[in-house]
């Protein structure tokens, strides 16, 4: 089997396995492998010559002939890969024998490992590291066993639960491959009849059918062949794990509108046809589904028996078109845990499994798109777009119908939790991914009302832009890099403290500019509701003079504290700081007051919350010459920015749908991770850390912190109180002056993977635009899609550290001390600010479902 991994390697030096194989202990092994996992970046590359290093060390102390350092590539530890002369996928794997008496450290990477290889789809890699490591697992097999029933596919995952199974070491390197594949010892077989120079073919030809089930080739009929007899082995499987009742997978597709037969994905629509369009929750995956890589649904716990679902489908303007009236439908959940049809689109109640929404394809032929969502109580589940392809004609077009999940919500609560807890009231679900200068998709949900609303994505940017401006000038005069002294708020160093008349001055920028993007914003969403007949969701008139406006009314339904997400699919560019939108209407170039009952209350010793402003009642909501802070969404409505935990589509969109788990759990105290620029005060940082357990010391310096991410136990706080700036273009968090300790996304990104308790991320980067919205994605990208992060607060605009100090001990007292949902606990921090006369917390959003919580258990 080695000569086989050689070929297909090519560049490969054959010298060094047979060399290891002939002259390392298995003492040396853990040295070898120590050495690539602490050299081996992202760059494939980096372990190597560490590889080769210890391997030379080896060498001398054992006083043998050196081998020759192979110039190859390496990810860390256990992959060799050439990229020069090999395909991606066509790789070859080095697993280090590991005794089992220095195991220690090792799991965690093997683990992560893993996870990596089956997410990125190398299933077999997967195996044979399985095969591998599940004798010196122990009771992390089960974690293994786990990661294969979520991320195995299904050609796979029957071998890799088996596989997680093993107890027992094999005897040899090669029947550890051999039973990582049961095709593999008839392939080998059959590689030591042949001459050299039909090895390769024949490796290329099994990579093609072990990374395509669906080859048609000969070897792959083989394969299949040798895959039913050998099944037997490995049953039986219970291919299920901790979740009861039947595993769910999403299909759907195109029908005929007459018999509702399922059309192939490869087939195309014709040009202004009617067409239906089906979706179904099943058992398993449909052939005729044109969800191109089906992965598993996972439910959010709350999702039982009786819980009923929306599914809607939204088009925009010459895309393909969704019959008005006919946009949802609803699914229920059998007491068996399987999904049926509760309503379909057109209001009848059938049997069966599948919705039908009546569609038609526009006259334009081309690439026309459709947006699936499914939601549970006003939240967004999960969301997709079809693409499909429109011709004069339908033709066999290889996946002419496709299907993309973009959105994937992570946010999966404790029955507990949830007892606790409002529905969301108005998700918002924001995807950009229209031409620039065209329409931003808006996919609204209020209760089980949805509706797609379309808006000029100029004109979304644009408010965001100014909403970002009057932040940045009430903060700091909008100077480009504020030093020290330059922040109007901020109540230390001698600066002083903004007078009654600049607040009020501060207020009204800011109410101006948040009620710009609301009648810009919700307008657009009140129109709609206005012109598909949903106009009953705007059935409480708007303050006097106002009453008949349709924005106005949609604010008059928000008038009570709500429950309300901006879930994002785009770029952070164009999402609204929804702490900034203030729904009341304001006279038009009217000298404004600030509301008495605020100001009265601001001087009182109670809590805002507690004041009628903000509970929805502010004495002067119908004159609109007043200003009330509480008219600002970031003091009055519980906001959550959660972010897709899927991969944004145009990448492996199906592979990286990890659901994340109930809110964030830790017994005992939780464990926090606190990092801090050197130059930094340390009483703060001090008092982070002080709310954990104490087992993790307040770090000053990149390296020490990022050993501290990747710790088993894992932290369930992680908090950076840092500088930040960019490194070559990169947006990195600073922890020295000089700027040479720095952390990168890519450094968390490849280095850290919460398997088990998912923290939330607390990024006050001071002083330093680096962390801003418009460079916030790639840590976004980092923390919450690669690691594993439940959410992550950060600011709209530069912080600094005053601000940073007491803001985050506000959040933090609430959330880990009181056990309060992220959305209420920045609420309570921002109006504590507020309090003491700084408007400044609004610059804080939250991306994380609003409803996140820690919570101990025993
Ligand atoms: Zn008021």
């Amino acid at each position: 089997m080695y000569d086989l991994f050689t070929i297909v390697s090519r560049g490969l030096e054959p010298s060094l396995l047979p060399w290891l194989a002939r002259n390392a202990a298995t003492s040396d092994w853990p040295q070898v492998m120590l050495a690539a996992a602490r050299f081996g970046g992202l760059e494939p590359g980096e372990a190597w010559p560490a590889i080769g290093m210890a391997v030379d060390e080896i060498a001398i102390a054992r006083g043998l002939t050196r081998p020759t350092l192979p110039a190859l590539p390496a990810r860390p530890g256990v992959m060799l890969h050439n990229p020069a002369t090999l395909f991606e996928e066509e790789v070859a794997w080095l697993l280090p024998q590991i005794p089992a008496g220095q195991v220690a450290g090792l799991p965690r990477i093997a683990l992560g490992e893993i996870e990596q290889a089956l997410l990125s789809g190398r299933d077999w890699y997967a195996a044979l590291l399985i095969s591998h490591l599940a004798p010196v697992l122990g009771s992390l097999r089960e974690r293994v066993r786990s990661l294969a029933v979520r991320h195995g596919n299904d050609y796979w995952r029957a071998y890799l639960i088996a596989l997680a199974a093993l107890e027992t070491p094999a005897d040899s390197a090669a029947a550890e491959v051999d039973r990582s594949h049961p095709a593999v010892p008839a392939l080998d077989r059959l590689a030591q009849g042949l001459p050299a120079d039909q090895l390769e073919p024949l490796c290329r030809q099994l990579l093609a059918v072990l990374l395509d089930p669906d080859s048609r080739t000969a070897v792959a009929r083989e394969l299949r062949a040798t895959k039913s007899s050998s099944l037997e082995r490995f049953t039986p499987v219970e291919p299920l794990d901790a979740r009861e009742g039947p595993a769910l997978w999403v299909n759907n597709g195109i029908a005929d509108p007459l018999t509702r037969r399922p059309h192939s994905p490869h087939q195309s629509l014709s040009t202004d046809t009617a067409y239906l369009f089906w979706f179904e929750i099943g058992d398993a995956p449909d052939p005729l589904s044109a969800e191109r890589e089906p992965a598993e649904l996972e439910l959010p716990d709350d999702v039982t028996a009786g819980a009923v679902l929306q599914v809607t489908l939204t088009g925009g303007p010459g895309d393909l078109v969704v019959e008005t009236g006919r946009e949802t439908g609803e699914l229920i959940v059998g007491a068996d845990g399987r999904v049926r049809v509760a309503r379909q689109p057109d209001g009848s109640a059938s049997g069966g499994s599948r919705l039908y929404f009546p569609i038609r394809a526009p006259a334009g032929t081309g690439r026309r798109q459709l947006r699936c969502s499914l939601l549970h109580k006003g939240r967004n589940l999960q969301s997709r777009v079809v693409t499909t392809m429109v011709d004069e004609a339908e033709q066999v077009r290889a996946w002419a119908v496709e299907t993309t999940v973009d959105f994937l919500s992570g946010q999966s609560l404790g029955a507990e939790a949830l007892a606790a807890m409002e529905p969301i009231d108005l998700s918002i679900l924001v995807d950009d991914r229209r031409p620039p200068g065209d329409l931003t998709g808006l996919v609204v949900a209020q209760g089980v009302e949805v509706a797609a609303v379309s808006m000029p994505v100029d004109a979304l940017q644009q408010q965001v832009e100014r909403a970002r401006y009057a932040l940045r000038r009430v903060s700091h005069n909008d100077v480009k890099l504020p030093q020290p002294g330059q922040f109007r708020y901020d109540d230390y160093d001698g600066a002083p403290k903004a007078d009654p008349e600049a607040f009020r001055r501060d207020l009204e920028l800011l109410a101006l500019r948040g009620s710009d993007a609301w009648v810009e914003l919700g307008g657009h969403i009140a129109m709609t509701f206005e012109q598909t007949g949903r106009a009953h969701l705007l059935s409480e008139p708007g303050p006097p003079g106002y009453e008949k406006v349709a924005v106005w009314r949609l604010s008059a339904w928000l008038r009570r504290p709500r429950v309300i997400e901006m879930a994002n699919t785009a770029d952070l560019r164009i999402l609204i700081p929804a702490t900034m939108i203030y729904d009341r209407p304001l006279a038009f170039r009217a000298k404004f007051r600030i509301c008495d009952t605020f100001l009265n209350a601001q001087a009182g010793p109670a809590e805002l919350s507690a004041v009628e402003c903000f509970r929805g009642n502010c004495p002067h909501w119908d004159d609109d010459t007043v200003i009330c802070p509480s008219g600002f969404w970031g003091f009055r409505h519980l906001l959550g920015s959660p972010q897709s935990v899927g991969q944004i589509a145009g990448a492996d969109a199906s592979r990286d749908v990890s659901a994340r788990g109930p809110s964030i759990t830790h017994s005992g105290r939780p464990r926090c991770a606190v990092g801090r620029a050197a130059d930094f005060g340390r009483e703060h940082p001090h008092w982070v850390s002080g709310l954990g357990d104490g087992s993790l010391p307040v770090r000053t310096d990149a390296a020490s912190l990022l050993d501290d991410l990747r710790r088993d136990p894992e932290p369930h706080l992680v908090y950076f109180y840092c500088h930040g700036d960019f490194s070559d273009g990169m947006p990195v968090l600073q922890f020295d002056e000089a700027g040479d300790d720095v952390l990168a996304a890519t450094d968390v990104a490849g280095r850290v993977r919460w398997l088990e308790s998912q923290p939330l991320v607390f990024l006050n980067a001071c002083r330093s635009i680096a962390t801003q919205p418009e460079h916030a994605s790639s840590f976004i990208e980092a923390l919450i899609r690669r690691a594993g992060a439940s959410g992550m607060v950060g600011t709209e605009i530069i912080t600094y550290e005053r601000l940073a100090a007491d803001f985050a001990e506000q959040v933090l007292t609430e959330f880990v001390e009181r056990r309060r949902p992220i959305g209420e606990a920045m609420r309570t921090a921002r109006l504590r600010l507020l309090t003491r006369g700084n408007p400044l917390g609004l610059i804080y959003t939250a991306y994380a479902p609003p409803h996140l919580t820690m919570r101990s258990v025993a």
